[in-house]
């Protein structure tokens, strides 16, 4: 079979899935592509919070061990007003339309390189991935690594994650999670004396954390100069319900982002929040699933194959994050992808063509290199 990357990217980004919603139709339409493109495909469903349908899609061709993954997903973030999201369209070297950078390019790109080889050239197995909630929580990330037979079955030596790099092999990016801190007060009219105001509870540690954040401004304990910047991005935010002038606000929450790297005292980082809201009794809560770094050595065999695909010299640091973080305790993983993460998430999003169509040569030599000998 011949595909079109332009005309299969048109096709996908002309389906909606947006993440709050069901995915089911994107992902029938790309079951039959992988079909026809000789996969044996498993389809992994759950039903979401809201009682939304989402689709995981794990396809593998040919047999043996090991081999190559391409990892995508199938849900873009809304559409948003202001344009025409879902009509794709070509002009000047550019393809406009919602997730035609994040990701639905890039996975287009996979699948066309994936079409090119037949089972029979095939010495090792070769697997396309594409997931559902990407945009919520990584999700469907974790859903395939646990429920996949195909992958548990026998995972892929290497896992190429085809988020938008502009083409140049990713080692690391940043992690990140959320510190939810509480202080409980009694509202009441400031006229009766009787209130208590969770703001005066929670402001001595506010206090503290502004110390905090200088400290992981200044100290190199916890940065790392492989990243730019090379800092935490620590973070606070506030929310006291917007209680008025004459009443005492009743519960005060803050918010503290702090962004993950390795070898930059990030578990000690949490910690110190941690403690300091214990110290002044304040309710403290690490956000469930804490989104860790992405690290593989910059020498490593996924890493040293994308540089040879892509000519790259050597592979870089991005401050973003993708499900790399999900893969890479089960396979050689590297973050590697076409269109330029600028791109994600905007109104009037595009993904350059030309590089578009280079990803696809780019995906074949990893086939070739990784499947093939
Ligand atoms: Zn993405």
């Amino acid at each position: 079979m011949s595909l079109n990357v332009v005309e299969l990217t048109s096709q996908l980004v002309a389906i909606p899935s947006e993440t709050p919603t069901t995915n089911s139709a994107v992902s029938d339409f790309l079951e039959k592509v992988l079909v026809q493109a000789g996969f044996a495909v498993e389809r992994l469903s759950y039903i979401d919070p809201n009682g939304e349908e989402k689709v995981n899609l794990v396809g593998k061709k040919g047999s043996g061990s090991g081999g190559l993954g391409l990892f995508s997903h199938s849900d873009t973030v809304p559409g948003d007003a202001g344009w025409d999201p879902f009509t794709p369209v070509v002009q000047e070297g550019k393809l406009y339309g919602r997730g035609s950078c994040d990701m639905k390019g890039p996975l287009a790109a996979s699948i066309v390189a994936a079409s090119r080889f037949d089972a029979a050239q095939l010495t090792k197995p070769l697997f396309i991935a594409v997931t559902s909630d990407e945009e919520n929580g990584h999700i469907g990330s974790y859903f395939i690594v646990a429920e996949s037979k195909l992958l548990t079955g026998g995972w892929p030596a290497y896992c190429v994650v085809c988020e938008p790099s502009e083409l140049l092999p990713v080692y690391a990016h940043k992690g990140g999670t959320r510190i939810v801190v509480t202080a409980h007060g009694v509202a009441a009219h400031t006229s009766t004396d009787k209130g208590e105001s969770a703001n005066f509870k929670i402001a001595p540690f506010l206090a503290e954390m502004s110390d905090l954040a200088k400290v992981f401004r200044t100290d190199k304990r916890f940065q790392n100069d492989e990243f730019s910047p090379p800092t935490n991005g620590f973070n606070l935010v506030l929310n006291d319900g917007g209680a008025p002038i004459n009443v005492t606000a009743g519960k005060t929450v803050a918010t503290l982002g702090l962004r993950a790297m390795p070898n930059a005292a990030f578990a000690e980082a949490i910690q110190m929040v941690v403690e300091r809201a214990r110290a002044h009794n304040l309710e403290v809560e690490v956000a469930g699933r804490s989104i860790s770094h992405f690290y593989v050595s910059p020498d490593s065999p996924a890493v040293q194959a994308a540089c040879r695909a892509t000519g790259a010299a050597r592979a870089v640091t991005v401050p973003y994050g993708t499900e790399a973080v999900t893969y890479q305790p089960y396979m050689q993983s590297v973050v590697l992808g076409p269109g330029s993460i600028a791109q994600a998430h905007t109104v009037g999003e595009w993904i350059d063509i030309a590089q578009l169509e280079e990803a696809v040569e780019v995906y074949s030599r990893l086939i070739e290199d990784l499947c093939t000998k």
